[in-house]
């Protein structure tokens, strides 16, 4: 087993763990511990190169600690990527290795799940660290943090609503879904409890025709989605999808969902709001998951009716970016950037 240092500049510590026996190949990054323990999940992807993958985990444990600045979890952001083919690749011996590395950081990073990771894995990780969250409900953890997204992103939307169409209510509100998987699915549920139209899109027909038999959602080909008239479009599958191309066509009030990094780049935020189309920046709106973990890490042991009080704080969260976006004349992302850079100074 190896581990070795890799220098980055503005991160606490960034590390590469090879282990032969296993094949092992991650790197782990810390970027900011200001806050509280860098938590973030663990992903494992096939990057074509170690490069590859040290830029994934820096862009996604800086992204961390901005998610939790804002959120108040009392954590710091970190990240974890195993460098693998996640359907040829796993084995118990690989991630006991891979909590062997955890551990040597000595919980200044904990570990979740992320893409292709599931609780399964952690558990196997969780045999040589006790520093991993989001296990079972069974076994005391907080469990799966997709649900607790969704809830964070329905709380959030009445904030968006409120700014982008005067009033809060759900009722006969037209929301657009991109990927109705684990976190888009439970929300276009809940959305349409809420008195809302919902219409979803998926590149996995099974799971709409699943979800339309089941709720009885309008659904449209992904390839139209964006043609179609609605109060909220919600970006719930991969990020980046607004971009040059897209924000033109787009015929909604407000952009909100669960997805990370939705702007291409930060200025297509910018080309919203010169639209007049409210963007709900996605690290404030999707951070259910992870107030939930922290909940667990935090309050002597996992308890829902916290988590759910905080993850309410989600809809005064988005209030106030969206305030500090009016006064000050700035895109909605750069408003949270700023909110969370505050929280980090007066923390400093
Ligand atoms: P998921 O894999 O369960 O669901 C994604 C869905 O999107 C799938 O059904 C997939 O078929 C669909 N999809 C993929 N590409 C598509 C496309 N081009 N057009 C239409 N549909 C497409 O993932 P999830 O856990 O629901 O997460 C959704 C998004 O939210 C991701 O970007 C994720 O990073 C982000 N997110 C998730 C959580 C969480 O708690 N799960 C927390 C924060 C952010």
């Amino acid at each position: 087993m190896e581990i070795t240092e890799i220098a980055v500049d503005g991160y606490e510590r960034v590390v590469r763990c090879r282990d032969e026996a296993s094949g092992l190949h991650a790197l782990i990054a810390v970027h900011d511990t200001t806050l509280g323990p860098a938590l973030g999940g663990m992903r494992m992807w096939p990057y074509a190169s170690e490069d590859e993958a040290l830029f994934d985990v820096l862009r996604l444990s800086k992204g961390m600690t901005y998610k939790s600045a804002v959120a108040e979890t009392g954590l710091g952001g970190g990240k974890a990527v195993i460098i693998g083919d996640p359907r040829k690749d796993k084995s118990e011996a690989l991630f006991v290795a891979m909590g062997r590395f955890i551990d040597q950081l000595e919980g200044k990073y904990i570990t979740a799940e992320d893409m292709n990771i599931g609780i399964p894995d952690l558990e196997h990780v969780s045999e040589s660290t006790r520093w991993v969250t989001g296990l079972s409900k069974e076994s005391g953890s907080s469990g799966n943090p997709s649900p607790y997204t969704a809830l964070g992103c329905v709380i959030g939307m009445r904030a968006v609503l409120e700014e982008a169409c005067g009033d809060e209510s759900f009722e006969g509100r037209k929301v657009v879904i991109q990927g109705v998987g684990a976190v888009g699915g439970r929300l276009a549920v809940m959305l349409k409890e809420k008195g809302a139209e919902v219409v979803i899109c998926d590149i996995d027909s099974e799971r709409v025709a699943q979800l339309a038999g089941e709720h009885g959602f309008e659904h449209v080909e992904d390839s139209i989605h964006l043609d179609i008239e609605c109060d909220i479009y919600s970006p719930c599958a991969r990020g980046a999808g607004i971009d040059d191309e897209t924000v033109p066509k787009l015929r909604c009030q407000a952009v909100a969902g669960a997805a990370n990094n939705q702007c291409l780049e930060p200025r297509h935020a910018e080309s919203l709001r010169q639209r007049g189309i409210l963007y709900a920046p996605d690290f404030v709106l999707n951070a259910g998951g992870i107030i939930n973990v922290g909940v667990e890490l935090f309050e002597g042991g996992y308890d829902e009716v916290q988590a759910l009080d905080r993850i309410d704080r989600i809809y005064t969260n988005l209030k106030r970016v969206f305030e500090i976006s009016r006064s000050e004349e700035i895109p909605t992302n750069e408003a949270a950037f700023r909110l969370a850079e505050a929280r980090l100074a007066a923390a400093r």
